[in-house]
């Protein structure tokens, strides 16, 4: 195994702080530009998340079960609304078609006499017979 290999798997620890490098290794991480560069990559890595606030794993699982629970009982309320939405609907359906055979519509009676539709009539004046003289009317051929 080579030097620069050795000393990439060592990386992790060291940068963790689990290990410390050697002087050997230290001369070659002066020396060795890639190993410079990783060197560099795995320290920036191991930093990341360092400054957020150290959470607790039962109050975060605590919250998050109380959470669900709280979602759970919103989509049980949609539910139960939207069932009694339905439920309004369909009497209403039913109220309009039981209600409809003394409208006209299709009733108890299945349609004969009530479904005879209602028109308002209003009397209408006879007209006057054409007059011979001075007629104005459209002759005909
Ligand atoms: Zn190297």
């Amino acid at each position: 195994m080579s030097d620069c290999t050795e000393l990439s798997d060592r990386m992790p620890d060291v940068a963790l702080g689990r290990a410390a490098w050697t002087e050997t290794e230290q001369r070659h991480l002066a020396e060795c530009a890639d190993c410079r560069a990783e060197w560099e990559f795995v320290t920036a890595a191991s930093r990341l998340g360092a400054t957020l606030p150290a959470t607790d794993p039962a109050l975060v699982s605590t919250v998050l079960l109380a959470r669900l629970a709280r979602e759970h009982e919103r989509a049980r309320a949609r539910i139960r609304l939207w069932s009694a939405a339905g439920l309004a609907a369909a009497a209403a359906v039913i109220v309009a078609l039981w209600t409809g055979g003394r409208l006209g519509g299709f009733g108890r009676d299945g349609g004969r006499g009530s479904s005879t539709p209602r028109v308002a009539t209003a009397p209408v004046p006879p007209t006057p017979p054409p007059s011979p003289a001075g007629s104005t009317a459209i002759p005909t051929w």
